[in-house]
């Protein structure tokens, strides 16, 4: 038993995920950020070994487990080391498919949800738009109801597997009278409608093999039973989704902060100066050992918070809480393990550097630190 929070099948869910880490991620993972893709054999691959539907119901070719499971993926992923390949898959398990899972139809989940865990298809969720991130209430992609369709127009910003994804959960305003967060509506926008296109592919700062896209609605008609979930409740489905994205971004917070101190350390053991290694400078010991205690801190939040979802607690307080943390704690450690590697830290053969890049994100991406902080105050 690894932790009070975990069962055998959580260790087992570990130990495969890790495997597959180490066979196919770690060696693969530098030539996809190259080429700023993953292939699809790979995800498929991981759907042939359960990964892609952890937590979809067993009728759709799930496993229908807890959200301790969902931490498992995240934190195993992330120990990869590569980010960009982490949050693709996450972005498909854990932010874009749950909301089929949670609001689709019968017919929606019978029509691509098997695929979705399969990696047959991959998923997006476009909320965030140029003018509205942080404030998801102010949006303003509209959805027009015309007879059988709904008409989309708008554009969404910053959106993961934007170029690559087949099916897109979007959210417009179906009510735009409405105030602040009612009028809002989820769709599901397949690729290849008319009228959807994907406006720009985004250059990064780090996760590169992740795809980000500007995408673009222009008079785009789906078919009236593309509404996902009900209409004008969109807002609440994405809010209540925020909690499974925030749990699983701060577990690749947790995860890469974790690999990166194993790296370090075992950089500064080797690295010698001053007539012995970097690891004899207590500063330098006492600064990663402490790096060490914070990181587990964030872990066992981290943990915790997933127990409370496992167990459908609210969980809103202590997923702000860990994201605000973890977000913050990845890069203190990032940049603490780049200045322990010295010049070969700045260099993009070290892993270190393409790290310190990754996570800079965490901070900001689904949730900056600063509106974290407001949902904790709130309820303090
Ligand atoms: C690589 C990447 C991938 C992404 N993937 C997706 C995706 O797949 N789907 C999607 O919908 N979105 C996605 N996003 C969007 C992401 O969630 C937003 O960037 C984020 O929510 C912040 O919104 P914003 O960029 O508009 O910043 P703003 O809302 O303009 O905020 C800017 C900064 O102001 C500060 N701030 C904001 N509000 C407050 C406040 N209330 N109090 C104090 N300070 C505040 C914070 O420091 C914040 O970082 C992605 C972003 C990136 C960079």
């Amino acid at each position: 038993m690894t932790s009070p929070y975990f069962t055998e099948e959580h260790d087992m869910l570990r130990s495969q995920v890790r495997r597959f880490v180490d066979e196919v991620i770690r060696p693969n993972g530098e030539a996809w950020e190259e080429t700023g893709q993953i292939p699809r054999t790979v995800l498929r691959r991981m759907g042939e070994l359960g990964f892609l539907g952890i937590r979809h119901p067993v009728e759709y070719g799930g496993s229908g487990a807890d959200a301790l499971s969902s931490a498992i993926l995240a934190e195993e992923l992330a120990h990869s080391s590569f980010g960009g390949f982490t949050v693709t898959v996450l972005v498909h398990t854990d932010m874009a498919s749950p909301h089929l899972a949670g609001s689709g139809t019968e017919e929606q989940k019978r029509r691509y949800l098997p695929a979705i865990v399969s990696g047959e298809i991959l998923t997006a969720v476009a909320v965030t738009e140029p003018d509205a991130g942080s404030d998801v209430a102010s949006m303003r992609t509209t959805a027009r109801r015309d007879g059988e369709h709904w008409v989309l127009n708008g554009s969404k910003m910053f959106i993961t597997n934007g170029v690559s994804a087949d099916v897109v959960f979007v959210a417009a305003k179906t009510d735009p009278s409405a105030k602040g967060s009612r009028g809002i509506s989820m769709f599901i926008v397949e690729r290849g409608t008319a009228g959807f296109s994907v406006g720009r592919k985004l250059k990064k700062q780090g996760w590169r093999a992740s795809d980000t896209a500007e995408l673009v609605f222009e008079d785009c008609r789906i078919p009236a039973a593309s509404l996902l979930g009900d209409e004008d409740r969109g807002f609440y489905a994405v809010m209540r989704n925020f909690q499974n994205e925030r749990l699983v971004l701060s577990g690749m917070a947790v995860g890469e902060a974790t690999e990166a101190l194993r790296l370090t350390i075992d950089y500064v053991k080797n690295r010698k100066a001053f007539g012995a290694t970097l690891w004899h400078k207590q500063t330098i010991r006492q600064r990663l050992a402490m790096l060490e205690a914070k990181v587990e801190a964030a872990r066992q939040l981290f943990y915790h918070a997933a127990w409370r979802m496992s167990r459908a607690a609210d969980a809103v307080r202590d997923v702000s809480m860990l994201k605000a943390f973890a977000g913050e704690l990845v890069n203190e450690v990032m940049y603490t393990c780049q200045q322990f590697h010295g010049g070969f830290g700045y260099i993009q053969e070290s892993a270190i550097e393409r790290m310190v890049r990754d996570a800079r994100v965490l901070s900001i991406g689904g949730g900056a630190t600063e509106v974290m902080l407001e949902e904790v105050a709130k309820r303090s």
